[in-house]
């Protein structure tokens, strides 16, 4: 399996239709600062289904949409294709090839499709789920992501194996319970105390 082309039309500094094609073997996308690498990582995290803006470094996830350049007008919406090479039947789907799109409108709404019928993101992240690629986008080290694992605290590094774990939000989860627990508590212990008093 490899990634074969990635399609942008309207994502970001890629207003118009921006197509990369991707040989097997490694990739290297140079360009001067500003111009753009960083956004054609942000376009195959969000095909693939990412879902925090900060991820996509951004404020809000409309911010993926082309804002507008003083010699262009802001777009509508935001577009990316993906295509992977599926010849080795790494992908649990009956094609060779399989094109993955992504679109946010900015009125709001967004469509997924596989291969052109149009899908949920939960198929898309399903598809994608056994081949390494899975929802929690590990698979991308971003710039900058490597230099602060290096300087983390051992507090810091366990953070970023638990998220990597998806262990994370069950201890946010737990954290919750256990202040609901402390909180029933407290209830139960003034309830006892009124029960003594009515007595
Ligand atoms: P560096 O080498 O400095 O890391 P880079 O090539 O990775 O740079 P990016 O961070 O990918 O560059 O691109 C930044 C550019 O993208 C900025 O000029 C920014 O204004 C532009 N940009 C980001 N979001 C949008 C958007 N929604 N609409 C238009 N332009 C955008």
């Amino acid at each position: 399996m490899h990634l074969k082309t990635l399609t942008l039309r309207g994502f970001k500094s890629f207003a118009s239709a921006t197509t990369l094609n991707f040989e097997p073997g490694v990739t290297c996308v140079v360009g001067p600062n500003g111009s753009g690498k960083s956004n054609v990582v942000d376009a195959l995290a969000w095909v693939m289904g990412e879902q925090g803006a900060k991820s996509l470094r951004g404020g809000k996830m409309e911010d993926v949409i082309f804002a507008g350049t003083s010699g262009r007008p802001p777009l509508g919406r935001a577009e990316v294709s993906l295509t992977i090479d599926n010849a080795d039947g790494a992908l649990p789907i009956e094609y060779s090839e399989v094109t993955i799109s992504r679109t946010l409108f900015r009125s709001g709404g967004s469509e997924y499709a596989i291969n052109g019928q149009g899908c949920r993101l939960l198929d898309i992240q399903d598809l994608l789920s056994d081949s390494g690629l899975g929802r929690e986008m590990h698979v991308i080290v971003g710039q900058g992501q490597l230099d602060a694992v290096l300087r983390a605290t051992p507090e810091e590094r366990r953070g970023f194996i638990e998220e990597a774990a998806g262990v994370l939000k069950h201890r946010k989860r737990k954290e919750k319970a256990l202040r609901k627990l402390e909180a029933m508590q407290a209830n139960l212990t003034r309830l006892a105390d009124l029960t003594g008093e009515i007595r």
